[in-house]
């Protein structure tokens, strides 16, 4: 029997002994086999995560996990310390990232002037409206070009939370950037730190109200943020030496029935696998994107997206349905990483 994605496999075995009818000893064991418990998606303060990447590492260590990988939002910021504290500690670190995709955006090397909606038919991708994160795991040589790119993303981060000042400003909230920041504690200042200050204000009464009223997508301090071409983080984490994961696939809100084309044309352009456990979907859900990105040949992952206290409702080494998570996930990506 083996259970689901949990880290512990039960078999039975027994042997019997002597002719029947004579004697006979049947013997029956079971033996109960530990799996590695890992997790291939967390997050620490060098992006929006609550711990720093050591503590991230020394938690990680108190809840059994053997393999960690640091995947921070459009940052490698927290991979040294995360490195250094997983080498002292005895665990397996591997360095990646979460990059913001913007799906309609054409990639270097298309023609100049090519406009959004042209771009699509170059990047053969089809409309997007949700969330498009793409994890780079397995990150060892960190190029120029990666760097360039992760400092331009960090100015359009900033551009888009004075954007979201401004707009809370326009409602009549007294707000000025320092006072966001503090929440940040020296951390790249991001959603959840908005939402602290507005319930620090009592414009709402907790960080879920914050996201559903004012922060969340289409709402009215929301300000979309500019991410990179599909075409552009593939090249990074590959030349960075990486595997490139789609992450949480359903955030992409594409229906099932167009999942499998998608998945196709982003496997031929490079993807190497696809996130199907995360703690946002339902098991049933997970199991079926797994079914699928196998069948097109696809990498799978799981992982918990923690982020501390921020997010309180993920789980370290845990994913959808609180199931803890298997090294038998490693065992596809050992062989691109
Ligand atoms: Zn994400
Ligand atoms: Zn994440």
């Amino acid at each position: 029997m083996i259970t689901g994605v949990n880290s512990q496999r039960l078999y039975t075995y027994s042997i019997s002994i002597g002719r029947e009818g004579i004697f006979l000893y049947k013997i029956q064991y079971v033996i109960i086999i530990n799996h590695n418990m890992i997790d291939l998606h967390t997050h620490s303060k060098a992006s929006d995560g609550s711990l720093s990447p050591a503590q991230l590492v020394e938690k990680a260590v108190q809840t059994g996990i053997r393999v960690l990988a640091l995947t921070d939002h459009d940052t490698l910021a927290g991979l040294e310390e995360g490195k250094k504290a997983a080498e002292t500690l005895k665990i397996r670190f591997i360095s990646g990232i979460e990059l913001e995709i913007q799906p309609e955006k054409p990639g270097q090397g298309l023609p100049a002037g090519t406009d959004s909606e042209t771009a699509g038919a170059f990047s053969g991708i089809p409309p997007i409206t949700g969330e498009f994160h793409l994890l780079g795991l397995g990150i060892s040589r960190i190029t120029a070009d990666f760097r360039s790119t992760l400092d331009w993303l960090r100015e359009a981060r900033e551009r888009r939370n004075l954007s979201m000042i401004e707009k809370m400003k326009n409602v009549g909230i007294e707000v000025d950037y320092e006072s966001v920041k503090a929440f940040a504690g020296g951390a790249v200042v991001a959603r959840p730190h908005f939402g602290l200050f507005l319930v620090s204000k009592k414009v709402v009464k907790n960080q879920e109200q914050a996201f559903s009223r004012w922060l969340g997508k289409g709402r009215p301090f929301y300000t979309p943020r500019e991410g990179l071409a599909f075409a552009d983080a593939l090249r990074l984490i590959h030349q960075a030496g990486g595997a490139a994961i789609l992450a949480h696939p359903l955030s992409l809100y594409v229906s099932w029935g167009r999942l499998p084309d998608l998945f196709a044309r982003l496997k031929d352009q490079g993807l190497d696998g696809i996130e199907a456990w995360h703690p946002n979907a339902g098991v049933g859900a997970c199991k079926r994107l797994e079914e699928l990105g196998r069948r097109l040949g696809l990498c799978i992952t799981a992982g918990s997206d923690f982020h501390g206290s921020s997010r309180p409702d993920r789980k370290l080494g845990h994913t959808a349905g609180g199931h803890r998570i298997d090294d038998r996930f490693l065992e596809a990506l050992e062989g691109i990483l």
